[in-house]
């Protein structure tokens, strides 16, 4: 049986990126060619739109370039995306990296000035925090798995 892995839906080349386009990598389609991959887009899936203002993690909260607290949604896409993989049996999630939601190790740091600082997106953390392995797009393409 193929090994399950839920992907970052942008990565395939899902427009569901804030500003309406996507992050495809076909090196990374290439490499999962042998897994069952299970897109998915946190930020969509707890009810924001596409387009939709940039988002960043300030503190406990996610903030929208706009300032409107968007920290109910970032959370919803997150339990989500966790109710999946349970109910999938997906153990292991290729997320898109720095995204306030799929980053893993290295996130934007609140301030919108492409800067980074170290943590986790919502979905990434909460993932990790329940046994699935997460992996950011370019740790994974490096590993040469
Ligand atoms: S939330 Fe994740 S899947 Fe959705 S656009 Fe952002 S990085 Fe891609």
């Amino acid at each position: 049986m193929k090994e399950k892995v839920l992907v970052s839906a942008c990565l395939l080349g899902v427009n569901c990126k804030y500003n309406g386009g996507n992050n495809f990598k076909e090196e990374l389609l290439n490499k999962l060619k042998d897994k069952e991959i299970i897109p998915f887009c946190p930020e969509i899936a707890g009810g924001l739109s596409t387009p939709r203002p940039a988002s960043e993690i300030k503190g406990d909260k996610v903030l929208n370039i706009e300032g409107h607290d968007v920290t109910d949604n970032f959370k919803r896409g997150a339990s989500e995306a966790l109710h999946l993989c349970e109910l999938l049996g997906i153990k292991k999630a290729i997320l898109k990296a720095k995204s306030p939601s799929c980053g893993y190790g290295l996130i934007y740091d609140g301030t919108f000035g492409s800067k980074l600082t170290t943590g986790n997106g919502i979905t990434a953390n909460l993932l990790q925090e329940n046994g699935i392995e997460v992996i950011s797009d370019q740790e994974y393409i490096e590993r040469g798995e």
